[in-house]
């Protein structure tokens, strides 16, 4: 376990949420199996509840269950010296958690944040592996999911390298809007930072600075975009790039 770990929370059970006792599901890797895949996996589903602020996987841990987000939005989380953690990756219903540790037998080398509360569907580790190996179906749409995630890291990588907070900012806002399907949600600065992998006051001028241009407005952590096509051309081509390639999540 890293020195920074932190407690993995168990989950609750979900509030309005029952589990789909057939296709169509939220989450577009189960949704994306034949019905009788998906029936075959049912007894082994579970859907959990999942609260901002919670860690539901940990780096340096083998993780027990693999998540695929309904409507809840997860951040994988890179932790470096000092205790500074910083988001490598979004993870939404278009994928899941666990994958890549839980595929080759490795520690996880992200942090699992809850960015926003909601749904998820999940499965047990060692189940999702055997289902890896005996449906082909959901053997393709987790690795077309894997490389599409890859892509997403190494693109976050080279943003956060060469691009200004303010139009990494917007990126990041669209990205999450792209994934709630909504325009208003709730963030705090702090998650922001982590996002982003700088400290809150840096946050806290770039959210300023789009809320004068008003592309956004926010209220204790209530945020609207009001803007999405100025908050586009306020962004850096990294999201553009990503939008033209992968379309909408
Ligand atoms: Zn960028």
């Amino acid at each position: 376990m890293s020195a920074y770990a932190q407690p993995v929370k168990p989950p609750l059970p979900p509030k309005n949420y029952m589990l789909p006792t057939h296709l169509p599901v939220a989450n577009k890797i189960l949704g994306a199996l034949p019905r009788s895949d998906y029936q075959r996996l049912l007894p082994h589903l579970e859907a959990v509840e999942l609260s901002e602020g919670d860690v539901i996987g940990e780096s340096g841990e083998m993780p027990r269950y693999v998540y695929f987000p309904a409507d809840a939005l997860l951040s994988l989380l890179s932790l470096v010296d000092g205790g500074e953690v910083f988001s490598v990756a979004l993870v939404g219903r278009e994928g899941m958690s666990g994958v890549a540790s839980a595929l080759g037998g490795q520690l996880s080398p992200y942090r699992t944040l809850v960015l926003s509360s909601g749904t998820a569907i999940r499965m047990k580790a060692k189940l999702f592996v055997k289902e890896f190996r005996a449906s082909e179906v959901l053997r393709n749409a987790v690795l077309r999911y894997v490389l599409s995630l890859t892509v997403q890291i190494s693109e976050n990588a080279a943003c956060n390298r060469f691009h200004v907070i303010e139009q990494r900012l917007a990126r990041w806002l669209l990205m999450m809007r792209d994934r709630l399907s909504s325009d208003h949600f709730h963030v705090t600065h702090e998650m922001l930072g982590q996002l982003l992998g700088v400290r809150r006051v840096g946050v806290t001028n770039a959210a300023l600075e789009l809320k004068h241009r008003t592309l956004i407005d926010y209220s204790r952590g209530a945020l609207d975009i009001t803007d999405g096509p100025g908050l586009q051309l306020a962004a850096c081509a990294c999201y553009r790039m990503a939008d033209g390639r992968h379309g909408r999540a």
